[in-house]
């Protein structure tokens, strides 16, 4: 089968992967120069099954209602008048509820250790190299409450299968050395063994790279347009360098996903939140973290790439607005010195933005639309990294018309 693959992140490319494993005739069409140069270039390079709770939490809607008054939080929502936003934070509200968040937490935990394994085998496959670190992922607290919470949600991810290890501030300093000057803030953390750190877009490079050695077509610096639909299938798409024809078509264009597809009568709830990115040399590498982490009362995580820090946080609600300004790192900087003061000049930092594909459950969205051969492959949110290789493992199988190897009814097309 000839088949289109729209975009060339972290959800693309992987599928293209497992497309072209099929014997399948793949091509990649991605606006953009090269591989991973939006959502997927500067993220916060956490494998972290730890994070799979949902961000529609029984807590979240006291956080939204704080950030409405204050703007130097992890969380922001711009003021303004789009109904598609609204829409959308409203059903976030209704996925909060305890016994829905703890639902999603097992389901997106099934995906993201389902991706860590075909992780590993497109690792031994390819050999490619992304700065793996595979010594597991620190979650610390600052108060008492947050532990709580914290735990809480951890300990549905254990229900669900997630191996982890509750430890004091003294066991976290023990087991990041590079905490140990602010163990005194944290009231403790929590180890998850099977997470780790990689850079998303090095492997999002490189795994296209063996893409195309394997036969798999790339079309960058191509903007698509429209589909050209016909009895309920794509005949072909519409792009700035002319008509494609296709038997079957992945789309993976992050949260533009939901553009092209709304002109089609296909609606996904995936809206964009946006986050923000510091890449700091390491100037003091005996001061560098040994493994990744996340400040969780700050939000803010943390992981090494060879000889830098790459630091991210926040979460705001703005729509597709790229726009960047020092004041919105203000945050971040002040909390990202607070854990790693000396470690790098911070005013050396490359600074980024993304828009996290998101949808209000957390759930990434697969399989066919009414629009027989148009897959999904989108809506990962902050967890894109991480489910990568399990969500193009499905897509290929979803499109050969194979079982996947976990149970996604819960994330397929309705
Ligand atoms: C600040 C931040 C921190 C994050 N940290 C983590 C983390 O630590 N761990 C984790 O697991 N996840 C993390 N994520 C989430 C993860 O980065 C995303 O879920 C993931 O990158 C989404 O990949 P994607 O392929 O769906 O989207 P993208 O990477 O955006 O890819 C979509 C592609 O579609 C192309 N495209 C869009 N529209 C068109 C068009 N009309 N024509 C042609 N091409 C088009 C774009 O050029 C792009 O290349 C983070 C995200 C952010 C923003």
């Amino acid at each position: 089968m000839k088949v289109l693959v729209l975009g060339a992140g972290l959800a693309g490319i992987p599928s293209a992967y497992y497309l072209a494993r099929d014997g399948h005739d793949v091509t990649v069409i991605d606006r953009q120069s090269a591989p991973a140069m939006e959502t997927s270039f500067a993220n916060g390079s956490l494998l972290c099954q730890g994070h799979s709770y949902p961000w529609a939490s029984p807590a979240a809607p006291r956080i939204m209602m704080k950030s409405f008054f204050r703007n130097d939080q992890a969380l922001r929502i711009a003021p303004k008048i789009d109904p598609r936003m609204w829409s959308w934070l409203i059903k976030f509200l209704c996925e909060c509820p305890r016994a829905r968040a703890d639902k999603h937490a097992a389901t997106r935990l099934r995906l993201a250790s389902y991706s860590q394994e075909v992780m590993k085998e497109v690792v031994n496959d390819t050999q490619i190299q992304f700065h793996h670190v595979d010594k597991g992922l620190l979650y610390v607290y600052r108060t008492q409450h947050s532990m709580e919470e914290g735990l809480r949600q951890m300990r549905v991810l254990e229900q669900a299968g997630l191996n982890i290890e509750v430890v004091s501030a003294a066991r976290v300093a023990q087991l990041e050395p590079a905490l140990k000057p602010v163990a005194d803030k944290l009231v403790g953390g929590v180890y998850v063994p099977s997470d780790g750190t990689g850079d998303a877009r090095l492997f999002t490079a490189e795994l296209a790279r063996v893409c195309a050695e394997r036969g798999v077509k790339f079309m960058f610096n191509t903007q698509v347009l429209g589909l050209d639909i016909d009895n309920r299938k794509v005949r072909a798409v519409s792009t700035s360098k002319g008509v494609i024809a296709a038997d079957a078509i992945v789309v993976a264009m992050g949260s533009y996903s939901s553009i092209l597809l709304r002109n089609h009568g296909v609606k996904i709830d995936v809206f964009p939140v946006k986050g923000y990115s510091m890449t700091v040399p390491i100037e003091r590498p005996d001061e560098a973290p040994t493994m990744g982490g996340l400040d969780e009362d700050n939000l803010l995580a943390y992981s090494v790439l060879g000889d830098r820090l790459r630091l991210t946080a926040t979460a705001e609600f703005t729509g597709y607005d790229m726009s960047i300004s020092r004041d919105d790192f203000r945050y971040m900087t002040q909390a990202a010195k607070d854990l790693f003061p000396t470690i790098g000049d911070y005013s050396k930092a490359e600074l980024w933005c993304g828009l996290r594909p998101a949808t209000p459950d957390g759930n990434p969205l697969f399989g066919a639309t009414q629009i027989t051969n148009l897959f999904l492959n989108t809506g990962h949110g902050s967890q894109g990294w991480t489910m990568s290789c399990g969500s193009g493992k499905v897509t290929a199988d979803l499109i050969a018309g194979r079982t996947p190897d976990l149970d996604i009814s819960a994330m397929l097309y309705q």
